[in-house]
């Protein structure tokens, strides 16, 4: 008997053992969250206090730094109300930035490559506290806030740097390119020059050995002597297998610039021959085999070889009458220049930003990028031109010439060319 209620005991025992576990379980838990409540209303209150509130906004303002610029530079087609609805600001203090700039006569007319700097304060309501736009490359205007009212007060600033006109010269020996980079002209002023003359030059196949080339430009040199920015192409002359190509700046209207051979003839032409830099030519107009089809047929464009993301420009002004999937073609675009011309550009491996049908483009602008999408062996660019619905050999076409300059534009123009070459000349002499 004794013995059985022993084991009976101890049956129960780890029963009374679980009983015990589960209250204690629910007790602890039972505090623990009623301490959570607890501290949950303590940060609530806490956070309502508005002091607290300033330094929690400080501590998390002081992370990603109070003080913030933002930089823009402006392109073709941008506004001042399009670049001031890229900050992160109220409208209010939109409308305030508007005002001030519309104040300024010499900010009047918004040029391309102008460089806007807005310093912004992220603990006040009005963030920008700054802003500076640069009139030209010497000069710029400063806008500061004024301390009492909600207005800005501007000033122009001289930068500290000196225009310089650099004169360079050479001979071709490898490539244009690498004989430029030799004699320390900045890749800024070698992309312009092969722009500028984009027009005329097929820079793969009609620059040879022993051409050569003559270049004037502006160039920015800060107290150390240092260059720090270089400005516009003021002449050139490009010299292919005694072919001279020149080519003058001239401003035929107010802020309006452009270039023109000697004979006053804008060097800018209907369609660029190649809409694309650094690229090889790798297979002409005509009948060849197909590269997957295997058969002989007609290759009614010209294919540029190049690698994979090399953007690809409109080769004239234009609107852009497709942008999207051409089957065999892959990812194209094509561009309505005028009446007479359309461009397409097929196997792209993207857009260009913002391109889409019913875009109107600048000549030179990027469209795309190269890649090999359709029916591609590998990365290139197929470009066609259609003349009167007809496609033709692009490389063969005789282009039609952009502007002639007549009448007293003509002789203004004369009167600035005979300035630069007398320029040229004292350049020259100073090398020697
Ligand atoms: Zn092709």
């Amino acid at each position: 008997m004794k013995i059985v209620k022993l084991n009976f005991i101890k049956e129960y025992s780890i029963f009374l053992w679980l009983v015990l576990i589960t209250i204690l379980g629910i007790l602890m838990s039972n505090i623990y969250s009623n301490n959570k409540m607890q501290e949950n209303y303590k940060i609530k209150s806490s956070l309502g206090n508005i002091y607290l509130k300033k330094v929690v906004k400080e501590l998390t303002n002081s992370l990603e730094s109070r003080y913030i610029y933002k930089n823009y530079t402006s392109k073709n087609g941008d506004t001042y109300q399009g670049i001031i609805n890229t900050l992160n600001i109220s409208k209010d203090e939109k409308e305030i930035l508007l005002d001030s700039i519309a104040k300024i006569k010499s900010l009047k007319l918004l040029k391309i490559n102008q460089k806007f700097t807005f310093k912004l304060d992220n603990m006040l309501e009005s963030k920008i506290i700054e802003f500076k736009i640069e009139t030209d490359k010497k000069n710029e205007i400063l806008f500061t806030k004024s301390k009492s009212k909600n207005i800005f007060i501007s000033k122009k600033i001289q930068k500290n740097f000196i225009k310089k006109l650099a004169y360079k010269e050479t001979v071709i020996t490898d490539s244009l390119y690498s004989s430029a980079i030799n004699l320390g002209i900045s890749p800024n002023i070698i992309i312009e020059f092969a722009r500028l003359y984009g027009f005329q030059v097929d820079f793969q196949r009609d620059v040879w050995k022993n051409d050569s080339f003559q270049i004037i430009y502006e160039e920015y040199v800060n107290e150390n002597k240092k260059i720090v920015d270089t400005g516009e192409i003021i002449f050139a002359s490009l010299n292919l297998q005694n072919n001279n190509l020149q080519l003058y700046k001239y401003e035929y209207e107010k802020n309006k610039i452009d270039y023109f051979d000697e004979k006053g003839q804008s060097i800018k032409k209907t369609l660029m021959k190649t809409p694309i830099n650094g690229a090889r030519l790798s297979s002409s107009y005509g009948k060849r085999k197909h590269p997957i089809l295997g058969y002989t047929k007609m290759h009614t464009g010209t294919d540029f070889a190049a690698p994979t993301g090399t953007p690809i420009m409109a080769s004239g002004d234009g609107k852009v009458t497709k942008a999207g999937w051409c089957g065999g073609g892959g990812n194209c675009v094509k561009i309505r220049h005028n009446s007479k011309y359309q461009t397409v550009y097929a196997h792209m491996s993207k857009f260009g930003k913002g391109i889409k049908k019913g875009l109107r483009v600048k000549q030179g602008q990027i469209i795309g990028y190269v890649g090999s999408t359709g029916l591609s062996t590998g990365p290139h660019l197929h470009y066609e031109v259609i003349v009167n619905g007809k496609k033709v050999n692009s490389q063969k076409l005789k282009l039609p010439s952009g502007k002639i300059l007549k009448g007293n534009d003509r002789k203004d123009f004369e009167v600035t060319k005979i300035k630069i070459d007398v320029l040229k000349s004292d350049l020259v002499s100073k090398l020697n």
